[in-house]
């Protein structure tokens, strides 16, 4: 594996695939490939993240995206770096359920919600992930340890009817394990106990028959279709110095995450495609999903345990009671989980909960390019959203339960966060759905998308719902058996 800055490469071009982005989902892609012998181009444009870097501090210099009342507020990235929003995840790693791949039975929208796979296709992969990250509480690795608020937690869980169970993290216990240096909440870890591609050698694995190829600092701004139907280079910008760069390509594979990856699409006009690569039905960029989540706050008075800063991870007990329940609002809910701040002494004399849900994809809400443009030229990203009626239900439910729980646990007084859904989120789904039909699917279920021999997307974008718990082990199983899927369908690529 080879890990460099684009302006100090001197290497040869000639790679059997590029992948643009390094997250979660690029880097399990790479890595398949290069498992099957293939030498991999992986292109991202954020830096390497030096240890201990707070999200927020880290994304102040990547551009925002228009809202749909004009105001550039709204983020259209987890995060801009090697390892991408993993990078500073709080590696929560919950596997999907039957409910999140088939939710037309609970809720409905303009668009096929239903994933065109079955949870059978994703296990190997799930299985691979969780060893390779080490998860907590699977195969022959021990739970994460309940921080000692969580106990506060369980116990007002219990006496709400509600039960506690331990969260599954991709961080390791024990001696080699956290050493609870801060409260780790949207932090890069700086001893490697907290998974990233680099931590678990998804990027840097020494086992592969073939190579991978980070270059980071590099922009992919559009995608070049010469003839109808394949891609023949990916043309890139390099922020640093102003340069463009033009890649060949015989497989282009895109993991911008489900906002970049669609935008990579409407920028890339062709002669063949005026509106954009695969857009012929005006499907690209449609049915953005995030997540209808929130967080409420307790305060308590004099209790020790909660009187000093806390250390350790964002959380480490969750409910899952309300996930497929009659008593919630279409009866499909969520998770609600303990959810630490992210500085240790924000946390003194306060519990907050958050809770979480998968919302309904509707046509209309949708990512789309700006009639503005950026220093390079780029046009800005613009969010057209807005939650549905029910999702709103849904969310205010599990805010009423998660309200109920702190007062049980002797809050003196609760505030609910302000919801924020339209401006963005760290988990982005949709805009690229999967399907068998073009009229209503930008890709098929392999990731390749519809009318093309070469372009695939893995991300998050083809999920046709985003599911009720955390995404990012879904996004990478998925990534992992679309990589598969291209690897056994084709003779050579
Ligand atoms: C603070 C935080 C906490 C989170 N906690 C959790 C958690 O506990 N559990 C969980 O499941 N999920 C969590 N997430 C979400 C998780 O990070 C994402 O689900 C996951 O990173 C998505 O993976 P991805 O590879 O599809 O996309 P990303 O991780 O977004 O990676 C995409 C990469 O592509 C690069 N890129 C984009 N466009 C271009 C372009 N045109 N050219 C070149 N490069 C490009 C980006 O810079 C980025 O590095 C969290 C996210 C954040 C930010």
């Amino acid at each position: 594996m080879k890990i460099c800055h684009i302006s100090s490469y001197s290497g040869q071009w000639d790679f059997d695939a590029v992948v643009v982005g390094s997250g979660p989902s690029g880097s399990v892609v790479a890595n398949t490939l290069a498992s099957k012998g293939k030498n991999v181009l992986v292109l991202e444009y954020g830096p390497l993240v030096s240890p201990g870097t707070l999200h927020s501090e880290h994304q102040k210099k990547f551009p925002k995206a228009f809202s749909h009342l004009n105001e550039n507020n709204c983020d259209p990235w987890t995060a801009c770096c090697v390892g991408g929003g993993m990078e500073f995840y709080d590696a929560i790693t919950f596997r999907y359920r039957e409910s999140d791949l088939k939710p037309s039975k609970y809720i409905s929208s303009d668009m096929d919600m239903d994933w065109p796979i079955s949870l059978t296709q994703l296990n190997p992969h799930y299985d691979w992930i969780e060893k390779k990250l080490n998860v907590s509480g699977t195969g022959s690795n021990p739970e994460f340890y309940k921080s000692s608020r969580a106990y506060l937690i369980s116990e007002a869980m219990k006496n709400c009817d509600l039960r506690a169970k331990q969260m599954p993290l991709a961080i390791k216990s024990g001696q080699d394990g956290c050493n609870y240096c801060s409260a780790c909440d949207e932090r890069s870890c700086p001893t490697g106990a907290k998974a990233s591609v680099i931590s678990r050698s998804i990027l840097n694995d020494k086992g592969l028959s073939g190579s991978i190829t980070v270059l980071y600092g590099i922009f992919a701004e559009n995608i070049e279709e010469n003839i109808e139907g394949l891609i023949d280079s990916v043309n890139c910008i390099i922020p640093f110095s102003g340069r463009k760069i033009s890649i060949t390509t015989q497989k282009i594979i895109l993991c911008c995450n489900a906002i970049q990856s669609a935008a990579l699409l409407l920028r890339s006009k062709s002669s063949f495609s005026p509106d954009g690569i695969g857009n012929k039905n005006d499907l690209v960029g449609r049915g953005l999903m995030f997540k209808i989540s929130g967080y409420s706050v307790g305060y308590f008075e004099k209790n020790v345990i909660l009187d000093t800063p806390y250390f350790g991870p964002h959380a480490t007990i969750f409910n899952d009671d309300f996930y497929v329940n009659s008593s919630i609002p279409s009866g499909l809910g969520g998770l609600i989980y303990e959810a630490n701040f992210s500085t240790a002494a924000d946390n003194i004399g306060k519990i907050r909960l958050h809770y979480i849900a998968g919302e309904e994809s509707w046509s209309k809400n949708r990512i789309m390019l700006d009639s503005k443009f950026d220093g390079f030229g780029i046009p800005y990203i613009k969010f057209l959203y807005e939650n549905s009626k029910m999702d709103m239900k849904r969310i205010e439910f599990l805010a009423d339960i998660s309200e109920k729980i702190l007062l049980k646990a002797g809050a003196v007084r609760i505030e609910r966060e302000p919801f924020t859904h339209a401006k963005g989120s760290s988990h982005l789904h949709g805009t690229l759905r999967a399907g068998v039909d073009p009229k209503k699917s930008v890709v098929d279920s392999g990731g390749k998308v519809h009318g093309y021999k070469n372009l695939y997307v893995m991300d998050g974008g083809v999920m046709n719902f985003s599911g009720n718990s955390n995404p990012t082990h879904t996004i990478m199983a998925n990534a992992r058996r679309m990589a598969f899927d291209l690897v056994d369908k084709e003779v050579s690529i």
